[in-house]
């Protein structure tokens, strides 16, 4: 061990996006970092076999590419030079809800890039550590001291193992580690889910310059209770835009460009389809079916081993249409660089980082779950409680108040981009939400073919 390093070997199991993330956080503290990827992984922006999710829209919340950037500075340049595109979305992008239009006001700074490219900037960071490596290896099972108390390593599909002392999990939503687990006695972490069946069609595209208007350079108008079909538009790198319609409650939009316009002529606003039919595509549609939000409790394992972690989509995989999975992983990575920079001993570390990142994981699957159980016919895991009456009115008067006054729209973006859902129940806004209510105020008409014209200053002022 060198002297700077104060741990010997962490393996990952997973090079996607959460797997390269704690990599790059478990750098910081280890002599080596061993990263096992099935997929053989080629220096190309292409979505891969293993992550069949990459051919589809993917926002990256200002919450995550902060996090990111702690984790591997200087990535929000490289993003930028391969063609990532910096913007505006509180101010440039419109949103529909069914309260009408959110104000636009200015905001964050996100970057726009496909899934793909994404990934891709990340991994050669990660290969630039001279302390990194990543190897193509099939992950079958763990290797588990004999009293339970230790993962020691890892076993590959060719049945040679690999020993480390810390092993993080990072194999996407549909992980095998509950079984390896189980493989040894340990239980299998508890789930919770919900499901308003969820589907996206998705084709990237070139719009022309009329298809938006007025400095917006995407459109959000998202299925709503009732209203089962809608549209994500929304900036990706080099000038490219992903077009994606939405369907839930099993409303899922066909495979063919065709067939997504006319399912966009039944959506949330008539300008889904009218922008579609001028859309130039630059790629095939690719449809994808989403079983809904799903969160595993590791952290409530009883006789979980110490040093084992899961992260990314295999502790928590939600909806994406609310856009958090890259950003969750971030946060977990941000979660691994922290806890092992204060650690003098790695016992107990795994524990405590899946701790802290239970909470996280919580309030992501709450906001998303709470939204979805709103759809009829949505189905859920006993544990979950769906919004009572008073915090749909609230959520309702929340949605209608960030049509009209520009510092609730600003509140509720930075509460949903940044990973803050507790900015939401705040004493303060929960008055504002209460007095909207008190009032007797009910949704003003909406207008679905006119977004907003301009920018509103957060002071109000014109
Ligand atoms: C349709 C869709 C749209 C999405 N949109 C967004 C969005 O807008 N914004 C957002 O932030 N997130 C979005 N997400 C979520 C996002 O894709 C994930 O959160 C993100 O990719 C992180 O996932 P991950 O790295 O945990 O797992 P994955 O990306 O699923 O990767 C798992 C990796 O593990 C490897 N692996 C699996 N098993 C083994 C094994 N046994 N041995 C070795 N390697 C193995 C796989 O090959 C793969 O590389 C979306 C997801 C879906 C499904």
């Amino acid at each position: 061990m060198s002297t700077s390093s104060k741990f010997d070997h962490a393996v990952v199991i997973g090079a996607s996006i959460a797997g390269l993330l704690a990599a790059g956080a478990a750098s910081k503290s280890f002599e080596k970092v061993t990263v096992l990827e099935r997929d053989t992984l080629e220096d190309k922006a292409e979505p891969r076999k293993g992550v069949p999710q990459g051919a589809q829209i993917h926002a990256l919340l200002p919450a995550g590419l902060k996090r990111m950037q702690a984790v591997l500075p200087g990535l929000r340049e490289d993003l930028l030079a391969e063609g990532g595109a910096p913007f505006d979305e509180a101010a440039s992008v419109v949103a529909l809800t069914g309260a009408g239009w959110r104000l636009r006001v200015p905001g964050q700074e996100w970057v726009a890039t496909r899934r793909p490219l994404l990934e891709l900037v990340i991994r050669r960071r990660v290969q630039a550590l001279p302390n990194v490596e990543i190897v193509h290896a099939s992950v079958a099972g763990l290797e588990v001291t004999e009293d339970r108390s230790k993962v020691t390593g890892v076993t590959l599909r060719d049945g040679s193992s690999l020993d480390a002392d810390l092993v993080i999990n990072a194999t996407g939503r549909r992980t095998k580690a509950p079984d390896w687990l189980a493989a040894h006695g340990v239980e299998a972490p508890a789930e919770s889910f919900v499901n308003a069946y969820t589907g996206y069609a998705t084709q990237f595209v070139r719009l022309p310059d009329d298809a938006l208007k007025h400095g917006v350079i995407g459109l959000g108008a998202l299925p709503w209770p009732g209203e089962h079909r809608g549209i994500a538009l929304f900036p990706a790198d080099n000038g490219t835009h992903a077009l994606t319609a939405v369907g839930m409650m099993r409303d899922y939009p066909p495979r063919d460009r065709e067939g997504v316009i006319e399912f966009l002529s039944e959506s949330t606003t008539p300008l889904s389809a009218e922008i579609a039919r001028k859309a130039e595509p630059v790629s095939d549609v690719n449809t994808y079916h989403i079983d809904g939000s799903l969160l595993r409790r590791w952290n409530l394992v009883p006789n979980m081993p110490d040093r084992f972690l899961a992260v990314g989509d295999s502790a928590a995989s939600m909806n994406p249409i609310y856009g958090q999975g890259m950003s969750l992983s971030a946060a977990a990575a941000v979660l691994v660089m922290e806890h092992l920079a204060a650690a003098d001993d790695l016992d107990g570390v795994a524990r405590a980082i899946q701790n802290d990142l239970a909470p996280i994981l919580d309030g992501a699957f709450g906001l998303a779950g709470s939204t979805d159980a709103c759809f009829e016919g949505a189905e859920w895991s006993d544990d979950f409680t769906p919004m009572s009456e008073q915090d749909a009115a609230r959520g309702l008067a929340m949605e209608v108040l960030s049509t009209q006054r520009p510092d609730v729209s600003s509140t509720v973006n930075d509460a949903l981009y940044d990973l803050r859902p507790e900015d939401l129940e705040t004493e303060e806004f929960i008055a504002l939400c209460d007095k909207w209510i008190a009032e007797g105020n009910e949704i003003p008409p909406v207008d679905r073919e006119h977004y907003p014209t301009s920018v509103t200053p957060l002071d109000g002022t014109a």
